[in-house]
């Protein structure tokens, strides 16, 4: 019997993939038949991301629980201890609506756990009649309830306004919640809704259309410290307000199309389907899916569309619905200009506009070279750079907070000899300690690393002002993954108020300036960094399938070969890294951090058996995350030198000499000095946009519609 659980509505909405739900909802004979085998054990150590995650939950259950008196909170606390949590975990209430009935309701209740009726969505009903659905239940985290007439909108908007108002509260460890946090706490208040209704309780409560997430936050005792604060301001009721200051608000209309959606639509269209019929495309949204593996087998196995880098799901059904349905026919259809070519073309403007690099990639996975795609050329990357920094940086995506940090750098200083080597340079910081989320080592290893990146910057531009203009010298920073900038904006943004941050870190926030800091309009004209990633997207087709990761990438541009004519290959031990994912498994974090090692060093004598290999110590491990942030740093250098020795000519920036001087500031008031840097922003994003939309060949600047 198919059975829909909590984890599985969540996950098909983050991996938006039939073939996932289909997957979970399988029979043991179908899974049998098909060889699926969940992939969570072969990621050791992911158990205790998930234990972080119950704990972050169950601490804040605690801190609800003891900021209100007693009693006011319903939960259930189980006997044993789980070790992995450090507490003992919570467990479902299971009396729901009995406590609902009560006279005088309780302030909140933890992890109830009721029955979704039927009517939610004539789908389910269905899903039941038809495909023997096992029973779906719900467990909302928190259901707060609060008196009537809050004003905060209810479902079905009920006239009087009921007694009590139900909200549905969901903890996250996660400091920015996503769309499948949201839809999960849309399908909980409408089943809710639709349960007190069944249970003839709608005359009493209504559920709030507007659901909240309780997000993650650093400061693990934030929420004790705001309800604190607010008895010691005399507020009548401290534990509202507080959450009220806390909550992530979840506006019901905007996602309960996602809800109905995915009972009227996709549940029924996959339970009608056998496992292997449900639709697929592996990109890298996969990479935590336990079926990665699986998938990208298949792939290979049928030269599935998806294995072309950046077509998405929707271009490859179009090319499917036009005859097309692999890479190889693809390579054919547009070299031959075929009919189904057309066809699609024709349908689709993206496909055609993309054409060019569609089939560069499509060749270069079957002539297994790197392809150039021709005519095109690339205005963000210069050819020469004085100075190369190379910039890497690994985090957890639950609490945001940065585990490692490699830099790198090459330099040719002014006046040296034709041949001389560049002075190079290499550190790596790892963050070894996180207690609770706090990101104080986060703060100690930031503070090294800008320290040691501005005082390359800074060296280069002291030199430049002791020169004359004409042998300045100039500087680029080089990340792989955009994903890598962001990051380092983020922890900027968390630690640059701080006193031993707030000084040092004036010249990289001026480089890259994170979301609230307007960016320094000559600086970001200047171009500092590069994101090679996008330099390899526009330029080259590789023979790489789904994703051009750092490690293939370094390893397919042209590869260096040792003292034995072998190819040297960019590559980690087991356990450092994963696939279709360009940074090291935030489980090895954790490991660091908890001081709880699953890792073992893979023995080829026993592949199978992982009991049997030797455990990692923790000095291995931290040896290990530096070793794996090196090879990153070396990965992404030899791709720089690479693309700047077969490509040259189509690197177009053209970098000024360096110069880390402040921003000449102006007699006139701060507002109107905003104003101006808005508009020299605004001229800059221009130019660089037209730049790069000149360095497009004619035919796919029309088929962009640029003029
Ligand atoms: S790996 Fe990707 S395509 Fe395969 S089931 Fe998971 S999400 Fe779907």
């Amino acid at each position: 019997m198919p059975r829909l659980d909590k984890g599985t509505l969540a996950l098909t909405f983050k991996f938006d993939c039939d073939r996932f739900l289909r997957f979970r909802l399988a029979s043991d004979a179908e899974k049998d038949s098909l060889g699926i085998e969940a992939d969570t054990y072969k990621r050791p150590g992911i158990e205790l991301i998930k234990a972080a995650g119950r704990r972050w939950e169950a601490d804040k259950y605690q801190d609800l629980i003891d900021v209100s008196p007693p009693d006011a909170v319903e939960y259930v606390e189980k006997e044993e201890v789980d070790e992995l949590v450090g507490r003992k975990p919570f467990g479902k209430v299971e009396n729901l609506f009995e406590i609902l009935r009560r006279e005088t309701p309780p302030f909140a209740i933890i992890e109830a756990e009721f029955e979704v009726p039927s009517n939610i969505t004539p789908g389910l009903q269905e899903a039941y009649d038809t495909y023997g659905l096992d029973t779906v239940r719900a467990r909302p985290d928190i259901i707060w309830i609060r008196p009537g007439g809050t004003g905060h909108p209810l479902i079905g908007d009920p006239d009087p306004v009921p007694e009590f108002e139900l909200h549905v509260i969901d903890v996250k460890m996660a400091a920015e919640p996503s769309l499948r946090h949201f839809t999960e706490v849309t399908y909980y208040a409408l089943s809710l809704a639709a349960a007190l209704a069944e249970q003839g309780l709608s005359d009493r409560y209504a559920v709030s259309a507007e659901g909240f997430i309780w997000p993650g936050s650093h400061d693990a005792n934030a929420f004790r410290n705001l309800v604190r604060e607010y008895e010691a301001r005399g507020d009548s009721d401290p534990v509202t307000s507080a959450l009220q200051d806390t909550l992530v608000p979840v506006p019901y209309e905007v996602y309960q199309v996602h809800v109905k959606q995915f009972f009227e639509e996709r549940l029924l269209r996959v339970l009608e389907q056998r496992p292997e019929e449900a639709s697929w495309h592996v990109g890298p949204k996969c990479q935590l899916c336990d079926y990665v593996r699986y998938c990208k087998q298949e792939a290979e196995n049928c030269d599935h569309l998806s294995r072309l880098p950046w077509l998405n799901q929707g271009q490859a059904e179009l090319l499917r619905q036009n005859g097309i349905a692999t890479t190889q026919s693809l390579r054919e259809a547009i070299r031959g200009s075929t009919t189904e070519w057309q066809a699609a073309e024709a349908s689709s403007h993206q496909l055609r506009a993309d054409r060019p690099a569609l089939l560069v990639r499509a060749e270069a996975l079957h002539t297994n070279e790197p392809v150039v795609i021709e005519g095109r050329r690339c205005s963000f990357m210069p050819a020469w750079s004085d100075q190369n920094i190379f910039i890497t940086v690994h985090f957890d995506p639950g609490s945001g907070i940065t585990f490692a940090m490699g830099a790198a750098r090459v330099y040719f200083p002014p006046g040296r000899s034709q041949g001389d080597p560049p002075q190079t340079e290499e550190y790596v910081f790892v963050v070894d300690r996180v207690d609770a989320m706090n990101p104080d080592t986060e703060r100690a290893r930031l503070v090294e690393f800008v320290t040691l990146v501005s005082r390359w910057l800074e060296e280069v531009s002291d030199t430049n002002s002791r020169l004359p203009s004409a042998d300045r010298v100039s500087s680029h920073i080089f990340f792989w993954d955009m994903l890598e900038v962001r990051q380092l904006r983020r922890m900027f943004e968390r630690h640059m108020n701080h006193p031993e941050v707030v000084d040092l870190i004036e010249l990289l926030i001026r480089l890259f300036p994170p979301d609230q800091v307007l960016p320094d309009p000559d600086l970001f004209k200047s171009q500092p960094g590069t994101i090679v990633k996008d330099v390899v997207r526009l330029l080259l087709g590789l023979p790489i399938p789904h994703d051009y990761s750092l490690f293939d990438t370094a390893n397919t541009l042209f590869p260096d070969r040792n003292e034995n004519g072998d190819l040297y290959r960019f590559q980690l031990p087991f356990g450092f890294s994963t696939p279709m994912s360009d940074q090291i498994p935030f489980e090895r974090a954790y490991e660091l951090w908890q001081d709880k090692i699953f890792l073992r060093h893979f023995d080829p004598r026993f592949p199978d058996q992982p009991s049997r290999w030797r455990p990692y110590t923790r000095d291995e491990l931290y040896e290990g995350i530096k070793h794996a942030t090196r090879v990153h740093l070396r990965a992404l250098q030899h791709i720089v030198r690479r693309l700047r020795e077969h490509y040259r000519d189509r690197l177009t920036l053209r970098k000024a000499p360096f110069s880390a001087a402040p921003p000449t500031q102006t007699r006139i008031p701060e507002r109107a000095r905003s104003l101006i840097a808005f508009e020299k922003l605004n001229v800059a994003c221009q130019e660089l946009e037209n730049r790069q939309r000149r360095s497009l060949p004619v035919d796919e600047r029309e088929a962009h519609f640029f003029s």
